[in-house]
């Protein structure tokens, strides 16, 4: 796999992917490494779960996002914090309309996860995006830009969808966004961690950037925005940029892992890996089908 030469393309409307192409996405690996059963269930019978909370709010913070950026790269202004936010609640209730609220409030743990306190998460996640991390961005180059990357010597392609790529202090850098329940690892000692697999995502954003633009990015960042609430006290909006450092041998060992993920899919073995956190009748939208109602347990 020769990562330098990768050709690539900028798709203007990427295809889904389980409409029969062979492309992967880093959120398929992501899928995959939780669980390959999951993964035939979603990618290949083509079985979409719905939203859940979590997801409308993330939905309402990246959406324009990508709008914003993309006025500025056209030579206009962007959008000012009251566009920003209100495009935050139009994408949230879209993506609201189809997330189970019912099944969303059902746990005790999940009280908070009602749809109007989740539409407020999600509009002050927005307005902090838009106040405190959006002006930090730099000079804008490509916003939530899709690039197919083909890998020579392999049979796939790869699908990438940075947040933003922009110049910074002389630089290209790769910027991508996260919204989160709580601080992420590390914050309290001053040395905040990513998530691997959105470090993983990253190393492929890399990948696809130094295709496109022919230059290697000089740095991956990971914007963590996420509230925080002492009790009885207000909501807090906050956010930090987490480094991920990445080398070249993290793109092959990458793309080394997708290729053998794919020769796994073409000969149908798709295990269940029932070791995993999320394996269970709460965590999973398939265990039904997969276990099956009375069988097995929730190990
Ligand atoms: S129930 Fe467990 S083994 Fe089955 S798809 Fe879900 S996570 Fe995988």
């Amino acid at each position: 796999m020769e990562a330098a030469n990768a050709p690539v393309s900028v798709l203007a409307d990427a295809p889904a992917p389980d409409a029969g192409q062979v492309h992967y996405s880093p959120s398929q690996l992501s899928t995959w490494s939780k669980c390959p059963r999951r993964w035939m269930y979603r990618y290949t019978l083509g079985l979409r779960l719905p939203p859940g909370a979590a997801a409308a709010v993330g939905k309402a913070v990246h959406e324009p996002q990508g709008k914003h950026f993309n006025e500025i790269i056209a030579g206009r202004d962007g959008l000012d914090t009251r566009a920003y936010v209100a495009a935050a609640a139009d994408a949230f209730e879209r993506e609201a309309a189809d997330v189970d609220w019912a099944a969303e409030a059902g746990d005790g743990d999940n009280r908070a996860l009602d749809r109007g306190s989740s539409l407020d998460r999600a509009t002050l996640m927005a307005r902090h995006y838009r106040e405190a991390v959006a002006p930090t961005v730099g000079t804008p180059l490509l916003a939530e830009q899709g690039i197919e990357l083909a890998v020579p010597g392999t049979e796939w392609s790869l699908l990438c969808y940075p947040d933003v790529v922009a110049r910074q202090d002389g630089e290209v850098v790769v910027r991508d966004t996260k919204t989160a329940g709580k601080a992420p690892d590390g914050i309290k000692s001053g040395s905040p961690t990513p998530k691997r697999e959105h470090a993983l995502q990253l190393v492929a954003y890399r990948l696809a950037v130094q295709s496109f633009m022919g230059t290697v990015p000089g740095r991956l960042l990971l914007d963590y925005v996420w509230i925080s609430a002492r009790k009885g006290g207000p909501a807090q909006p906050n956010s930090v940029p987490v480094v991920v450092p990445a080398a070249d041998d993290d793109v092959s060992l990458l793309l080394e892992d997708i290729d053998l993920m794919h020769r796994q899919i073409q000969a149908g073995l798709f295990p269940r890996k029932r070791t995993e956190m999320t394996c269970s009748p709460r965590w999973c939208g398939y265990w039904s089908r997969c276990i099956g109602p009375g069988r097995g347990r929730d190990l």
